[in-house]
């Protein structure tokens, strides 16, 4: 029962809430922004040509997204459940991904729909730093989420950052994405009974209590 997908528009905090349901149930965290990221910090052409795509916020081609996904969703750590963060965002990503969890036998137990609106994701956008190297978020403009010592990742000590998508230009052309491609992925799913929609205003530590008190009544 953990194998979960995480939809929501950009900057709703779908990263953080990954990270902490991958500490709770002890499952990998695979987010296909991370893949991408990593990809495009190989030095070779198609990485220089994938890192100037990220930074206009546009959506990779799916047949690139899902050759990097399948190889990681295949990786050995998966079979007792994942949380999969940022993919599908489109319709034939929906189809692509029940196409690939067939063949390495997995399937999905839950669609947590992250739902928060453009001017509170614009603002936790506005504020946000990452690492680099773990995944982990911060933000500037909430106390509770600035890292112990200013610019340092609390969890590995890298040096934290600001995704270079991370500007207003990026995220009006990623909201309006999740608008157009993504939320009918929300609907796909929600017509197979798997869909949760949460109050993603919420703090994201009661996300997570909600849905484990959710997925105690299920096992
Ligand atoms: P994220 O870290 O989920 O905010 O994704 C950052 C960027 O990576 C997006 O703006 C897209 O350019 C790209 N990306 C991530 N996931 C996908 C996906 N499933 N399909 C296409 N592009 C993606």
């Amino acid at each position: 029962m953990k194998n979960l997908v995480l939809i929501a528009p950009p900057a709703a905090g779908k990263g953080t809430l990954s990270n902490l349901l991958s500490k709770e149930y002890n499952i990998p965290h695979i987010s296909t922004g991370d893949l991408l990221r990593k990809r495009a910090n190989v030095d070779d052409e198609f990485g220089i040509e994938l890192l100037c795509l990220l930074q206009t916020g546009e959506l990779v081609n799916d047949d690139i997204v899902l050759d990097l996904l399948k190889t990681r969703l295949s990786d050995s750590d998966c079979k007792n459940g994942y949380i999969l963060d940022g993919y599908p965002r489109n319709l034939n990503q929906a189809n692509q991904l029940n196409d690939i969890l067939n063949e390495i036998n997995l399937s999905i137990d839950y669609v947590i729909y992250l739902d928060i609106n453009k001017e509170i994701a614009k603002e936790r956008m506005l504020g946000r730093i990452t690492c680099p190297k773990c995944g982990a978020i911060y933000n500037r403009n909430d106390s509770s989420k600035l890292p112990k010592i200013d610019g340092v990742c609390d969890e590995c000590d890298s040096k934290l950052n600001v995704r270079t998508d991370d500007s207003i230009q990026a995220f009006e052309r990623r909201f309006e994405e999740f608008i157009n491609l993504t939320l009918p992925v929300v609907d796909f799913y929600k017509n197979t009974g798997k869909l949760v929609k949460v109050d993603g205003t919420m703090d994201t530590d009661k996300i997570l209590i909600e849905f484990s008190n959710m997925l105690k009544g299920d096992l």
